[in-house]
């Protein structure tokens, strides 16, 4: 943490406040690094735990049931949602990657989708809109903890819409 000098009123502030204590000069949102709030992978057993049951059934079986668990986990896995301060982030693929992003400040329409069994398992499908379209143009289901994630954007949404 360093101390540089507002312009506002000249006192001495950390650069890491979003504004002077003093004068109340607001620190534009630029001078702020992007910071990474949250990384999530699709939860494996909560998205599905039947699937995961008849999985570990079948390691005993056949050993098939081991072959899908590992492509499923690799599917999981390979599969990112990262948070940032300034946007959301969605990674897919191994070898190809597939990135897709939403500044938060451009979010028109956030939601979480959630079925029955994903109430009670905890996770559902977490889905943005931008201003640019209409339709959910960011995707990202079997996500423990959709509603938290939300309020997380949701919170950064309204500070980065707050100049
Ligand atoms: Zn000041």
């Amino acid at each position: 943490m360093a101390l540089m000098n507002c312009p506002e009123c000249g006192k001495q502030i950390s650069d890491q406040a979003e504004s002077c204590p003093n004068c109340g000069w607001v620190v534009p949102k630029k001078q702020l690094p992007e910071a990474i709030l949250l990384t999530a992978n699709p939860s494996m057993f909560r998205s599905n735990p039947i699937g995961f049951i008849c999985s570990v059934v079948l390691i005993a079986a056949f050993g098939l049931g081991l072959v899908i668990l590992f492509v499923w986990w690799l599917k999981c896995k390979t599969r990112t949602i990262t948070i940032t301060n300034k946007r959301t982030i969605v990674r897919e693929g191994l070898i190809s990657k597939n990135t897709s992003e939403i500044l938060h400040s451009h979010i028109r329409n956030i939601q979480v989708i959630q079925g029955v069994f994903d109430r009670i398992f905890g996770v559902g499908t977490l889905a943005i809109s931008s201003a640019a379209q209409s339709d959910m143009e960011l995707s990202f289901s079997g996500l423990a903890h959709p509603e938290k994630i939300k309020s997380l954007i949701d919170e950064h949404r309204t500070q980065s819409r707050n100049p």
